[in-house]
């Protein structure tokens, strides 16, 4: 079937479609028809919800010719990881230019970086996104003088070609919805760099309508004003698809009430979500991202604002459970 993304090239990275299956107990355990969309699963480096925007996002890095790209991120970002990952797959050059302050262990994704053998520039104590920026255009342009072909990607993979990988989750997501004679009332999904939810606030403007997206804020220093980046985001994804629709500020649902401290640091809530997912249905949330959107599911049944089915757009990034510090403050409470 066609798509308005069928004309732009793409690269093989993801397993789609992604499993989508009900949760029986957990539903039953907060008093809501909950179904989850498991971007957590797939083949290429753990997965996660970086690898759809990067089967777009990468394939147009090779379209002009590009052998390395380079990518800023958090310390422990999920983004840098799979696209190293999928840079390995694609035969490029990967450079991960990440915040903050050096770990004492290489552990989580970090290792994972080292084991896809991406090269790993870390400014120590920097963590504002702009000096970031700045330092990831120094890489590229030492890249260039020594006659490398640079590709930026911007935090979160969330350029609006990372974007489109998300409509076209959005029409995935309908289309297994449809297949099994279901409908859902509301999304909800954890957001940082916005193009996830870019993307699908796109899908639903070229569907003209569907299932309302419910944006969890988890990090909230990475643009000064992520409602507007996420209209910008849309707005410029639906322009490289010659899609004649609006996306407006109206469209966002960007929810701040779970970030708690900020971003990565944990909540009660998350902890006590993540918990409940792994004791009735043997699923893993992280405590940096889809633990705070899934504080959001229990918080939304709790109050009931979340009529009819549910789907919790599980975002993948499990694997921080093993990241120092998470594990302790994981079973805190328990
Ligand atoms: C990056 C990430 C998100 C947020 O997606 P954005 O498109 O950056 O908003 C959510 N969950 C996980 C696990 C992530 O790694």
């Amino acid at each position: 079937m066609s798509t308005p993304w069928s004309e732009l090239p793409r690269a093989t990275l993801a397993e789609l479609p992604t499993p989508l299956h009900r949760l029986p107990r957990f539903s039953a355990a907060i008093g809501a028809d909950v179904w989850i969309k498991r971007d957590d699963v797939g083949e290429l480096g753990l997965a996660g919800n970086k690898v759809r925007k990067l089967e777009f996002v990468l394939a147009d890095a090779r379209r002009r010719g590009a052998d390395v790209v380079v990518i800023v991120g958090a310390a422990q970002s999920n983004a840098a990881r799979a696209a190293a990952a999928a840079c390995v797959r694609l035969g490029l050059r990967c450079v991960l230019v990440l915040s903050g302050d050096q770990p004492h262990e290489t552990a989580g994704n970090l290792l994972l970086d080292r084991l896809f053998r991406a090269d790993v520039v870390r400014f120590a104590g920097t963590t504002d996104w702009a000096e970031l920026e700045q330092a990831a255009e120094q890489v590229r342009e030492d890249l260039r003088a020594r006659g490398a072909s640079p590709y930026a990607l911007p935090a979160g993979a969330s350029s609006p070609l990372g974007a489109v990988g998300f409509a076209a989750a959005w029409h995935e997501l309908l289309g297994q919805l449809d297949a099994r004679g279901a409908t859902a009332s509301t999304i909800v999904h954890a957001s940082s760099s916005g193009g996830t939810h870019a993307g699908l606030v796109l899908g639903r403007a070229l569907t003209n309508g569907g299932p309302r997206v419910r944006a969890i804020g988890v990090a909230a220093d990475i643009h000064p004003d992520p409602a507007a980046q996420i209209v910008a985001l849309a707005s410029d994804a639906a322009g490289l698809l010659h899609a004649d629709v609006e996306v407006t500020a109206g469209d966002v649902s960007l929810d701040m009430a779970f970030l708690g401290a900020g971003y990565a640091a944990p909540t009660p809530e998350a902890a006590s979500a993540i918990r409940l997912l792994a004791e009735t249905e043997a699923i893993v949330c992280d405590p940096v991202y889809s633990g705070k959107a899934l504080a959001a599911v229990v918080a939304g049944a709790r109050d009931g604002a979340l009529p009819g089915t549910t789907v919790f757009w599980h975002t993948g990034g499990y694997h921080a459970v093993f990241a120092p510090p998470h594990g302790d403050a994981l079973l805190d409470g328990d």
